[in-house]
């Protein structure tokens, strides 16, 4: 199979070279899909604002010309690559290292990074597409994706120092898996009541403490992890590090055995005085906290996508069998009882899809997003469930038996009301945002 990277270079140079100047607006705006006019260029991917008043307004979920060449290179994969080892990884609770090396082959690893440092230089949108595609297949694989891409290549990419991006950028984009380390026993919701201390010394800083429910940690080399320098400043301490695997002191603790997204490892990691060198800090010491926030509010639209991606698997697995399978003489989706559900269910994932895509451009063309995020991993992780549970019905006891994807597909649903912020969270968010917009 051609490797994404390499097919999208002359597409990438195209829209790079036919890119206008970027032009911040204060107003309201259209977010626009248009061929020549593509976001997906390195050049202008992070901070610039796009100029879009001229341009007419397309459908939310039409593709760029870029971000359709992602979504079939990854449905194909999906397809031809993972959909065979779907159910042996969720029942051996392990994702096929084959899987994972592909996944870099192809490009879809490093989507956001440059291609000087040996990425596929496409815009959000386009990892947004993929781990939509991904999860339509196998939400397990999508997660992998969707965290290393939107979690931790984008906290390289947005908050690493030159040295740090020219010596890890090439290999998460090529073979190293990365891990977001934000959670602990103390701390889910309230990340920031973390208790993992960072220390200063000469040499730089050592990190002591429990980081729990770490995705991808069986299979990263590269941890970001976020630990507090000075707790006497509460949240205002908390700074983000680099840690290695096989820095002396740091283990993985426990491999979670879990209800859903089964090949997707979860851990605990401990940090026993583990040393790091002063050039491993991210960013700035005492910034760790607004750099999650930022980069957790970019990853809930992955987790948005991954969930409209699970539902629409759920619904065409579900949909092939209702119009094949034949009770009292006629195909079971041709009963009216059926054609609702399955009219309501397609509603719902078509509205998740509108949330999840304009959340996507809102932050691409640089407007506030925070809301639009909340809402699209919120009302997916809803649609999700109902759809994927509704798919189980739809198929009898087919549904019910651990062949195919049904009941799978139902399970991984759970995770998307939890991580990222639950569903709670996600709600508190929209609130608060609504009463500074409406309080008089
Ligand atoms: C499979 C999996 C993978 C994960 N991957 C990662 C990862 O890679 N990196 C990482 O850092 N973390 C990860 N997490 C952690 C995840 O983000 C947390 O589990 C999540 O934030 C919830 O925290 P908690 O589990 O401690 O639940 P709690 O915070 O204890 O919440 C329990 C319940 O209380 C509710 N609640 C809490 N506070 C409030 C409130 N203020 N108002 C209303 N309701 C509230 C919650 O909504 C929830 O229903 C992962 C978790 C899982 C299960």
């Amino acid at each position: 199979m051609a490797s994404l990277v390499r097919a999208l270079r002359p597409l990438a140079s195209k829209a790079t070279s036919s890119a206008r100047p970027a032009v911040r607006i204060a107003r309201p705006s259209r977010i626009y899909q248009h061929g020549a006019r593509s976001l997906s260029t390195t050049m202008r991917q992070r901070s610039e604002v796009v100029d879009i008043t001229d341009i007419p307004p397309t459908p939310i979920t039409h593709y760029s010309e870029t971000e359709t060449m992602m979504a079939d290179s990854v449905s194909k994969f999906a397809n031809e690559v993972i959909a065979p080892k779907v159910r042996d990884m969720d029942e051996a609770e392990e994702m096929d290292p084959e899987i994972v090396e592909q996944l870099f082959e192809q490009g879809f690893m490093g989507v956001e990074i440059p291609e000087e440092f040996g990425g596929a230089g496409m815009n959000f949108t386009a990892a947004i597409v993929g781990i939509e595609e991904l999860a339509r297949v196998d939400p397990s694989v999508s997660v992998m994706v969707d965290v290393h891409n939107t979690l931790v290549n984008t906290a390289v990419l947005k908050y690493a120092s030159a040295e740090l991006k020219k010596k890890w950028l090439p290999k998460l984009a090529t073979s190293t898996v990365g891990s977001f380390c934000l959670s602990e026993p103390v701390s889910g919701s309230d990340a920031f009541a973390l208790a993992t201390k960072a220390t200063k010394t000469d040499a730089g800083y050592t990190i002591t403490g429990n980081k729990m429910w770490i995705t991808n940690s069986m299979e990263a080399d590269f941890f970001i992890v976020f630990a507090n320098l000075d707790h006497s400043k509460g949240y205002k301490g908390i700074s983000a590090f680099i840690v290695e695997k096989g820095m002396k002191g740091f283990s993985i603790a426990k491999k979670e055995k879990k209800l859903g997204i089964k090949a997707s490892s979860t851990c605990v990691l401990n940090f026993d005085d583990v040393e790091i060198p002063k050039g491993n800090l991210l960013g700035e010491e005492g910034q760790g906290y607004k750099y999650a926030i930022s980069l957790l509010n970019e990853g809930r639209i992955g987790i948005a996508a991954q969930m409209t991606g699970l539902a629409l698997g759920a619904f065409e697995n579900a949909a092939k069998y209702a119009f094949e399978r034949k009770q009292f003489g006629q195909a079971i989706g041709d009963f009216q009882g059926m054609q609702h559900q399955m009219a309501q269910c397609y509603t719902e994932i078509a509205a998740a899809r509108a949330l999840v895509y304009n959340a996507a451009r809102k932050k691409e063309a640089g407007e506030d997003f925070v809301k639009d995020a909340a809402m699209a991993k919120l009302f997916a992780s809803q649609v999700a469930g109902r759809v994927s549970g509704l798919a189980i019905e739809w198929m009898g006891g087919m549904g019910f038996v651990r062949e195919g994807i049904a009941e799978k597909m139902w399970r991984d649903s759970k995770i998307g009301a939890i991580y990222e912020g639950t569903s709670n969270i996600q709600l508190t968010t929209i609130a608060k945002l609504l009463k500074a917009e409406y309080k008089v």
